[in-house]
């Protein structure tokens, strides 16, 4: 049987921890040549040596999705090292801890989440685009979130607002690139056990709060999320673009969820 990604090349932001690491192995295990980034050396690195141990073939740049030139040098890594660029995920992303309501959350913060969440998709594009269309055509995946499509039960303005401009700005993406043989897809999470959710979860009465709201009373695992991925990043989605994959345990189906 044929790896679902033999032959491509795929470009990971944020893939030193959570999703993202779990993605790189999994897209590698599936025949990709992996470029990891992040802006932590060490997560990044790790990532690599993982997918190294299993066989396959990564290579860590720092890339802070925020910085034009950083973007430019990551899909630059991604053609000099490997010759091509395939699959574009767009993963990096942060949630601090003081992104609140409409008039607690500092404007610092409500910055910075724009910066990275949604300027750093659209830069990742911007960068990635060319690339792509000259290496024949690919999958864009856009990390945006199920706050995208409902509000969230705990305060968090910027993360929601951002994650609901990745969601439109992967339809408009969509439309503007379809007739050049690149498709964008928005992948929708629900709350996934990762390093980005430690704080809230830490906290009982937060973490309950979340879990009463997820019909499936669990949370998910950076792994199931990585399979999610792969569908939109291979051809197995070939007549996809423009969509958004709810990945939620069932949050946005559920009116009342069941006791
Ligand atoms: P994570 O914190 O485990 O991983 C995010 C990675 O992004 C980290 O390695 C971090 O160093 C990196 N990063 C942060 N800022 C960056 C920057 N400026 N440039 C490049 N890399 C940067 O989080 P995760 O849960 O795996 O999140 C991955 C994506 O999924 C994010 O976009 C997040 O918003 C989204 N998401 C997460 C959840 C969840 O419940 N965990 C739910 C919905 C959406």
């Amino acid at each position: 049987m044929t790896a679902r990604l033999d032959g491509k090349v795929a470009l990971i932001t944020g893939a030193g921890s959570g999703m993202g690491r779990a993605a790189a192995e999994l897209f590698a295990s599936e025949g990709a040549r992996v470029v990891v980034t992040d802006v932590v050396d060490d997560g990044g690195n790790a990532t690599v040596a993982a997918i190294r141990a299993a066989g396959g073939d990564a290579t860590y740049v720092r890339a802070d999705v925020s910085k034009w030139r950083d973007c430019e040098a990551m899909v630059q890594c991604a053609t000099d090292t490997y010759g091509a660029l395939h699959v574009l995920y767009n993963n990096a992303g942060i949630f601090p801890g003081d992104d609140g309501g409409v008039l607690d959350t500092p404007e610092t913060t409500w910055d910075s989440v724009m910066e990275i969440n949604l300027k750093g998709v659209w830069l990742g594009c911007r960068a990635g685009i060319p690339a792509m269309i000259a290496s024949g055509g690919g999958s864009i995946v856009n990390v945006a979130s199920f706050v995208a499509l409902m509000g969230a039960a705990t305060a968090q303005i910027a993360y929601t607002a951002s994650k609901g401009g990745v969601l439109s700005m992967t339809r408009e993406m969509a439309v503007e690139y379809a007739r050049q043989g690149i498709r964008a897809n928005a992948l929708c999470p629900g709350p996934i056990q990762t390093p980005l959710l430690e704080e809230l979860l830490s906290d009982p009465v937060r973490r309950a709060r979340r879990l009463v709201h997820i019909p499936m009373g669990r949370l998910g695992r950076a792994e199931e999320l990585a399979q999610a991925a792969l569908f939109l990043a291979s051809d197995d989605s070939s007549f996809m673009t423009g969509a958004s994959l709810v990945v939620d345990g069932g949050i946005t189906a559920a009116y009342v969820t069941p006791e």
